[in-house]
């Protein structure tokens, strides 16, 4: 069988070193083939205004590009209708077939809602969950939601290696670096004209700043 695939979602607005270092520190500690980064589409809750999902996806291209184990994938800001992880997945499995391992790569705070995320359960029939530490949230059974901390239980594995002896199902966790870096952050200091130097790629700022994103209207 060929290496688990770690999937990275995320809007990406913009994509940081966060984002970075969590997707290369995966591939080390879950021994990951590589990463296929998939900025979302443009959710009706989450758009910052005069930055366009195009232009999210064009970021990551640039933050990515000279690392041979990335790849990107456009689908879900290409789609017109909303896209959802569990369809994203179900996508997955038809292209790359029934017994790849593919591992849905989150941070801890998206894993602490992932109980809201549409047809949740069922992306455990489709790829593991591999849940990094982040700042800020806690990754144990108690601090989270009632039906997640059963899940998160029940098939919790210690050992990185159920990564490669199944296509799905289990959960693991693993400590990143920890940089407590947010697009949140990013946009305000932006929007304020302040600098975001070190927090992002240069190459991903001379993006902003050429195509004026972030600015206060
Ligand atoms: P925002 O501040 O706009 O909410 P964000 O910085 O959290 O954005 P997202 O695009 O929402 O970035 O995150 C995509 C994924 O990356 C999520 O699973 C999130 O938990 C994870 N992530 C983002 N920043 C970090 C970080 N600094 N450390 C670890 N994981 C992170």
């Amino acid at each position: 069988m060929s290496d688990p695939l770690g999937i990275f979602g995320g809007t990406f607005d913009p994509v940081h070193y966060g984002h970075l270092r969590l997707a290369e520190e995966s591939m080390a500690h879950l021994g990951l083939g590589g990463v296929r980064w998939i900025p979302a589409g443009n959710p009706p809750h989450r758009d910052t205004p005069q930055v366009t999902a195009a232009q999210r996806l064009a970021m990551v291209r640039t933050a990515t590009q000279d690392n041979p184990r990335f790849s990107v994938d456009p689908a879900e800001v290409e789609s017109q209708a909303p896209s959802y992880t569990v369809q994203t997945l179900e996508r997955l499995r038809g292209e790359l077939g029934a017994q790849q391992s593919l591992v849905l790569l989150v941070g801890a705070d998206a894993f602490a809602g992932l109980a809201s995320w549409h047809r949740w359960t069922e992306i455990f029939d489709l790829a593991h969950v591999a849940v990094s530490h982040r700042p800020g949230f806690p990754v144990e059974a108690a601090s989270l939601p009632k039906a997640l901390s059963a899940q998160f239980s029940r098939r919790r594995m210690l050992d990185v290696g159920a990564l490669k002896a199944s296509p799905g199902g289990a959960i693991v966790t693993f400590a990143m670096t920890q940089l407590a870096i947010s697009a949140t952050q990013i946009r305000k200091l932006l929007a304020n004209d302040l600098s975001a130097r070190y927090l992002l790629p240069d190459s991903v700022l001379d993006y902003i700043s050429s195509h004026s994103l972030y600015r206060n209207p």
